[in-house]
């Protein structure tokens, strides 16, 4: 499943290329490409592969999340011939594949072509609602659902909680992205919903998510900084993003960790305060801990700031659902079996690992589909 999307956005290099006997010795084979190539080209031929349903049932499941998690469970329950809704809160289905990761690296009618094909199983998947404000877990299983699937990512963003951070001019990576991909801002005003990143943008971390805002922000025309606060070997993003980056013109500033933003009399951004770091001892991370030089603040004048340095399970739902365990982090704890502290509720990807990957959520979203069989047989069998 997903083929087409993992082929471009899984770090190969650390999942199957690595495990390739020929980078022992030299390059592995670029299996990342390959599998895309398989994936557009197969389906241009063939159309999607079909499935057999090969037992049909009449129990209904209610997935939560349509992101690669909740798209995954839902068409692997489906082709065990269970009755599938998939619940999303956003108005398009994909999750971080359509509203976070951007247009050039994923084109929006392959993540589209893969929720047709879900919807051709049977997957009847309804937009536009929040579950835990428009139905409650609990209201589901009144409606007759025997067993629910929460795949509702990671996707409240961290802030950096420094003076200035409420001006006008600065978003989270996360609305940042929704915006561009989303909403085509840049389309403004022939789409509703602007952005106005002004001539230059500072983006600060060093994952993917800092990338594509960065890369993203350098396609609406401006100048663009990206501030990691540690060395360039040790940001976490994937090492073909950040050589794209700099191939398109994105500056970097290592070891540079935000200070201050800055703001106008009208309240909008118009500068960022950063002090240099050197490398001090291991932190808890294994990794040395930047420590800021004393009197090495500078200035750089921007007029958008964008912070990409994580995100977390957004707490709604867990705050409407009395009895759903979470650790201290907000992330959903669940047993060897997918299954939360609810019986018949289940969860996986980013909302019980934290942010993630892509085929990591998948990989979740499969075995949830799995034990859910399990249980619902087992169900079935004591009544
Ligand atoms: P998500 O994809 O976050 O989907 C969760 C869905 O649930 C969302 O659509 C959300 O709207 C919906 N939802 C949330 N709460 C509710 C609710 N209460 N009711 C109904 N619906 C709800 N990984 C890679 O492997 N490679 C990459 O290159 C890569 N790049 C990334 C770039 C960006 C900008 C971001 C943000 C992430 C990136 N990742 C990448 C990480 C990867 O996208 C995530 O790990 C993955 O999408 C997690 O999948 P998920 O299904 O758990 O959650």
């Amino acid at each position: 499943y997903l083929p087409a999307i993992c082929g471009r956005v899984c770090p190969q290099e650390e999942q199957c290329e690595a495990m390739c006997v020929l980078s022992k010795k030299k390059m592995p084979i670029n299996i990342g490409a390959l599998e895309r190539y398989a994936a557009d080209h197969g389906v241009k031929k063939d159309g999607h592969p079909s499935s057999i349903v090969y037992r049909p049932s009449s129990d209904k499941v209610a997935v939560v999340g349509s992101g690669p998690a909740g798209l995954t469970c839902s068409a692997e329950l489906a082709k065990m011939g269970y009755r599938v809704t998939l619940f999303e809160s956003l108005h398009v289905p994909g999750g971080v594949l359509v509203y976070g990761i951007p247009e050039f690296r994923l084109p929006k009618n392959i993540v589209k072509e893969e929720v047709e094909y879900i919807k051709n199983l049977g997957v009847d998947v309804k937009p536009n609602i929040l579950i835990g404000k428009t139905f409650t877990i609990e209201q589901l299983f009144k409606d007759g659902y025997k067993a629910v699937f929460l795949g509702t990512g990671a996707g409240l963003p961290n802030f950096l909680n420094i003076d200035g951070e409420n001006a006008a001019g600065v978003y989270s990576a996360n609305e940042f992205l929704t915006r561009v991909n989303l909403m085509k801002a840049y389309g403004f005003p022939k789409n509703a919903t602007p952005v106005n990143v002004g001539n230059a943008v500072i983006v600060i971390g060093g994952g993917n998510v800092a990338l594509d805002s960065a890369r993203s922000a350098k396609r609406l025309g401006a100048r663009v900084v990206l501030a990691y606060r540690r060395t360039e070997a040790q940001m976490p993003a994937r090492a073909e993003e950040i050589e794209n980056a700099k191939e398109e013109g994105i500056e970097f500033l290592f070891l540079t960790a935000p200070k201050k933003i800055l703001a106008d009399e009208n309240g909008r951004v118009k500068g960022m305060e950063f002090i240099k770091m050197e490398l001090g001892d291991t932190d808890q991370s294994g990794r040395p801990r930047p420590v800021a030089i004393k009197g090495s603040d500078f200035l750089i004048e921007c007029q958008t700031v964008i912070v990409a340095i994580g995100q977390s399970p957004n707490p709604l739902l867990f705050k409407a659902t009395k009895d759903l365990k979470t650790t201290e982090e907000g992330i959903i704890m669940v047993d060897g079996h997918s299954m939360t502290s609810i019986p018949g509720v289940f969860a996986g990807g980013d909302v019980t690992t934290g942010a993630a990957t892509v085929i990591s959520a998948m990989g979740a979203g499969k075995k949830a589909a799995r034990e859910i069989d399990k249980y619902l047989l087992n169900l079935a069998d004591r009544s």
